[in-house]
Protein backbone atom coordinates (compact mmCIF):
# COMPACT_ATOMS: atom_id res chain seq x y z
CA UNK A 1 0.00 0.00 0.00
CA UNK A 2 0.78 3.69 -0.88
CA UNK A 3 0.26 6.77 0.94
CA UNK A 4 0.72 10.52 0.06
CA UNK A 5 1.91 12.70 3.16
CA UNK A 6 1.36 16.39 2.14
CA UNK A 7 2.98 18.07 5.02
CA UNK A 8 4.84 21.44 5.49
CA UNK A 9 6.43 21.53 8.77
CA UNK A 10 9.17 19.32 7.60
CA UNK A 11 9.61 17.65 11.36
CA UNK A 12 6.38 16.38 11.10
CA UNK A 13 6.25 15.13 7.53
CA UNK A 14 9.47 12.82 8.17
CA UNK A 15 7.68 11.58 11.85
CA UNK A 16 4.86 10.89 9.19
CA UNK A 17 6.63 9.36 6.56
CA UNK A 18 9.32 7.42 9.23
CA UNK A 19 5.93 6.01 10.93
CA UNK A 20 3.91 5.06 7.94
CA UNK A 21 7.80 3.38 6.30
CA UNK A 22 7.96 1.32 9.89
CA UNK A 23 4.05 0.17 9.42
CA UNK A 24 5.11 -1.53 5.94
CA UNK A 25 3.79 1.33 3.16
CA UNK A 26 5.52 3.10 0.95
CA UNK A 27 5.43 6.53 1.31
CA UNK A 28 5.68 10.16 -0.92
CA UNK A 29 5.92 12.97 0.61
CA UNK A 30 4.76 16.56 -0.74
CA UNK A 31 5.72 19.70 1.32
CA UNK A 32 3.46 22.27 -0.41
CA UNK A 33 0.02 22.23 -2.08
CA UNK A 34 1.74 22.56 -6.16
CA UNK A 35 3.42 19.79 -5.98
CA UNK A 36 1.34 17.44 -4.04
CA UNK A 37 -1.90 18.48 -6.48
CA UNK A 38 0.50 16.71 -9.11
CA UNK A 39 1.66 13.94 -6.73
CA UNK A 40 -1.73 13.37 -6.21
CA UNK A 41 -3.26 13.54 -10.30
CA UNK A 42 0.11 11.36 -11.68
CA UNK A 43 0.67 8.83 -8.74
CA UNK A 44 -1.20 5.79 -7.71
CA UNK A 45 -1.95 5.89 -3.71
CA UNK A 46 -4.26 3.89 -1.75
CA UNK A 47 -4.70 6.99 0.95
CA UNK A 48 -3.36 10.25 1.43
CA UNK A 49 -2.92 12.52 4.76
CA UNK A 50 -3.33 16.11 3.63
CA UNK A 51 -2.38 19.32 6.02
CA UNK A 52 -5.02 22.29 4.93
CA UNK A 53 -2.86 24.90 5.69
CA UNK A 54 -0.37 24.31 2.89
CA UNK A 55 2.30 27.21 0.92
CA UNK A 56 1.65 27.75 -2.92
CA UNK A 57 -1.96 26.05 -2.85
CA UNK A 58 -4.23 25.39 0.08
CA UNK A 59 -5.38 21.56 0.79
CA UNK A 60 -8.78 22.29 0.30
CA UNK A 61 -8.38 23.52 -3.15
CA UNK A 62 -5.67 20.83 -3.54
CA UNK A 63 -8.69 18.23 -2.50
CA UNK A 64 -11.29 20.25 -4.52
CA UNK A 65 -8.97 19.76 -7.29
CA UNK A 66 -8.03 16.12 -6.99
CA UNK A 67 -11.70 15.19 -6.32
CA UNK A 68 -12.74 17.37 -9.82
CA UNK A 69 -10.55 15.22 -11.61
CA UNK A 70 -12.08 12.11 -10.71
CA UNK A 71 -9.72 10.92 -8.03
CA UNK A 72 -10.79 8.83 -5.19
CA UNK A 73 -8.37 7.63 -3.10
CA UNK A 74 -9.48 8.07 0.56
CA UNK A 75 -8.11 11.23 2.08
CA UNK A 76 -7.40 11.80 5.69
CA UNK A 77 -7.31 15.61 6.31
CA UNK A 78 -5.03 16.99 9.96
CA UNK A 79 -6.59 20.41 10.36
CA UNK A 80 -6.04 22.86 13.22
CA UNK A 81 -6.88 22.61 17.15
CA UNK A 82 -10.77 24.20 17.38
CA UNK A 83 -10.73 24.93 13.66
CA UNK A 84 -14.42 23.70 13.56
CA UNK A 85 -15.28 24.90 10.00
CA UNK A 86 -12.19 24.19 8.54
CA UNK A 87 -12.92 20.56 9.23
CA UNK A 88 -16.50 20.71 7.76
CA UNK A 89 -14.62 22.57 4.43
CA UNK A 90 -12.51 19.70 4.18
CA UNK A 91 -15.17 17.12 4.41
CA UNK A 92 -17.44 18.94 2.05
CA UNK A 93 -14.72 18.95 -0.53
CA UNK A 94 -13.95 15.16 -0.51
CA UNK A 95 -12.12 14.31 2.72
CA UNK A 96 -12.64 10.74 4.44
CA UNK A 97 -11.82 11.16 7.85
CA UNK A 98 -9.59 14.02 9.75
CA UNK A 99 -7.42 14.37 12.90
CA UNK A 100 -6.71 17.46 14.78
CA UNK A 101 -3.19 18.49 15.39
CA UNK A 102 -1.22 17.39 17.72
CA UNK A 103 -2.34 13.72 17.24
CA UNK A 104 -0.87 10.86 18.42
CA UNK A 105 0.76 8.71 15.68
CA UNK A 106 -0.54 5.37 16.79
CA UNK A 107 -4.31 7.16 16.06
CA UNK A 108 -3.05 7.88 12.90
CA UNK A 109 -1.80 4.79 11.60
CA UNK A 110 -5.48 2.99 12.98
CA UNK A 111 -6.97 5.65 10.84
CA UNK A 112 -4.91 4.94 7.53
CA UNK A 113 -5.77 1.73 8.26
CA UNK A 114 -9.45 1.57 8.30
CA UNK A 115 -9.63 4.42 5.50
CA UNK A 116 -7.74 1.63 3.01
CA UNK A 117 -9.65 -1.33 4.44
CA UNK A 118 -12.80 0.30 3.87
CA UNK A 119 -11.97 1.58 0.48
CA UNK A 120 -11.48 -2.21 -0.54
CA UNK A 121 -15.15 -2.72 0.67
CA UNK A 122 -13.33 -5.03 4.00
CA UNK A 123 -14.80 -4.20 7.38
CA UNK A 124 -12.71 -6.05 9.66
CA UNK A 125 -8.64 -4.90 10.57
CA UNK A 126 -8.00 -9.67 9.84
CA UNK A 127 -8.28 -10.42 6.19
CA UNK A 128 -8.52 -13.91 5.44
CA UNK A 129 -7.79 -15.62 2.17
CA UNK A 130 -8.33 -19.93 2.83
CA UNK A 131 -5.45 -20.54 5.78
CA UNK A 132 -3.63 -17.39 5.25
CA UNK A 133 -4.91 -14.52 7.66
CA UNK A 134 -2.86 -10.87 7.38
CA UNK A 135 -3.87 -8.69 10.35
CA UNK A 136 -3.44 -5.17 9.00
CA UNK A 137 -2.48 -3.54 12.72
CA UNK A 138 0.37 -5.80 13.63
CA UNK A 139 1.29 -6.61 10.00
CA UNK A 140 1.47 -10.35 11.25
CA UNK A 141 1.09 -13.08 8.84
CA UNK A 142 -0.40 -16.74 9.94
CA UNK A 143 -1.04 -19.49 7.76
CA UNK A 144 -3.31 -21.98 9.66
CA UNK A 145 -2.83 -20.22 13.06
CA UNK A 146 1.00 -20.32 12.49
CA UNK A 147 2.92 -17.14 11.78
CA UNK A 148 5.73 -16.55 8.85
CA UNK A 149 8.07 -14.10 8.73
CA UNK A 150 7.98 -11.72 5.12
CA UNK A 151 9.96 -9.06 4.29
CA UNK A 152 8.95 -5.89 3.59
CA UNK A 153 8.45 -5.51 -0.01
CA UNK A 154 7.03 -9.35 0.12
CA UNK A 155 4.52 -8.13 2.70
CA UNK A 156 3.37 -5.23 0.49
CA UNK A 157 2.91 -7.77 -1.96
CA UNK A 158 0.62 -9.77 0.10
CA UNK A 159 -1.24 -6.67 1.69
CA UNK A 160 -1.66 -5.34 -1.82
CA UNK A 161 -3.30 -8.84 -3.07
CA UNK A 162 -5.13 -9.32 0.40
CA UNK A 163 -6.87 -5.72 -0.02
CA UNK A 164 -8.24 -6.61 -3.52
CA UNK A 165 -8.57 -10.43 -3.04
CA UNK A 166 -11.85 -10.40 -5.42
CA UNK A 167 -9.97 -9.07 -8.23
CA UNK A 168 -6.98 -9.30 -10.65
CA UNK A 169 -4.05 -7.45 -9.74
CA UNK A 170 -1.37 -6.46 -12.88
CA UNK A 171 1.94 -6.42 -12.31
CA UNK A 172 2.23 -2.96 -13.23
CA UNK A 173 -0.53 -1.65 -10.51
CA UNK A 174 1.53 -3.95 -7.98
CA UNK A 175 4.53 -1.80 -9.08
CA UNK A 176 2.30 1.88 -8.41
CA UNK A 177 1.11 0.26 -5.24
CA UNK A 178 4.68 -1.27 -3.60
CA UNK A 179 7.00 1.48 -4.63
CA UNK A 180 7.12 5.60 -3.56
CA UNK A 181 7.97 7.57 -6.58
CA UNK A 182 11.79 8.41 -6.43
CA UNK A 183 11.98 4.41 -5.79
CA UNK A 184 14.32 2.37 -7.95
CA UNK A 185 11.46 0.65 -9.74
CA UNK A 186 11.97 -3.06 -11.78
CA UNK A 187 9.03 -4.84 -12.11
CA UNK A 188 10.85 -7.84 -12.42
CA UNK A 189 10.81 -7.62 -9.06
CA UNK A 190 7.73 -7.84 -8.58
CA UNK A 191 8.25 -11.76 -10.16
CA UNK A 192 10.84 -12.54 -7.88
CA UNK A 193 8.03 -11.20 -4.65
CA UNK A 194 5.26 -13.63 -6.13
CA UNK A 195 7.74 -16.74 -6.09
CA UNK A 196 9.20 -15.93 -2.62
CA UNK A 197 5.66 -14.97 -1.37
CA UNK A 198 4.23 -18.99 -3.23
CA UNK A 199 7.21 -20.56 -0.75
CA UNK A 200 5.51 -19.14 1.78
CA UNK A 201 1.87 -19.94 1.39
CA UNK A 202 0.04 -22.58 0.57
CA UNK A 203 0.28 -23.94 -3.16
CA UNK A 204 -1.63 -22.03 -5.79
CA UNK A 205 -2.90 -19.59 -2.99
CA UNK A 206 -1.49 -16.78 -5.98
CA UNK A 207 -2.66 -17.47 -9.14
CA UNK A 208 -1.14 -16.45 -12.14
CA UNK A 209 -4.04 -15.13 -14.61
CA UNK A 210 -1.93 -15.02 -18.18
CA UNK A 211 -1.39 -11.60 -20.14
CA UNK A 212 -2.82 -9.94 -17.25
CA UNK A 213 -1.88 -10.40 -13.60
CA UNK A 214 -2.45 -12.26 -10.42
CA UNK A 215 -5.00 -12.93 -8.33
CA UNK A 216 -5.60 -14.99 -4.82
CA UNK A 217 -7.61 -17.77 -4.38
CA UNK A 218 -9.50 -18.34 -1.54
CA UNK A 219 -11.80 -20.63 -0.70
CA UNK A 220 -14.87 -19.57 1.05
CA1 LIG B 1 0.75 23.49 7.60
Amino acid sequence: MRVLVIEDERTLAAQLAQALTEASYAVDVAHNGVDALHAGETGEFDAAILDLGLPRLDGITVLKRWRAGGRNMPVLILTARDNWHEKVAGIDAGADDYLTKPFHMEELLARVRALIRRAGGHARAELACGPVVLDTRSGRVTVAGRGIALTSHEYRVLDYLMHHRNEIVSRSALVEHIYAQDFDRDSNTVEVFIARLRKKLPANLIETVRGLGYRLACEE
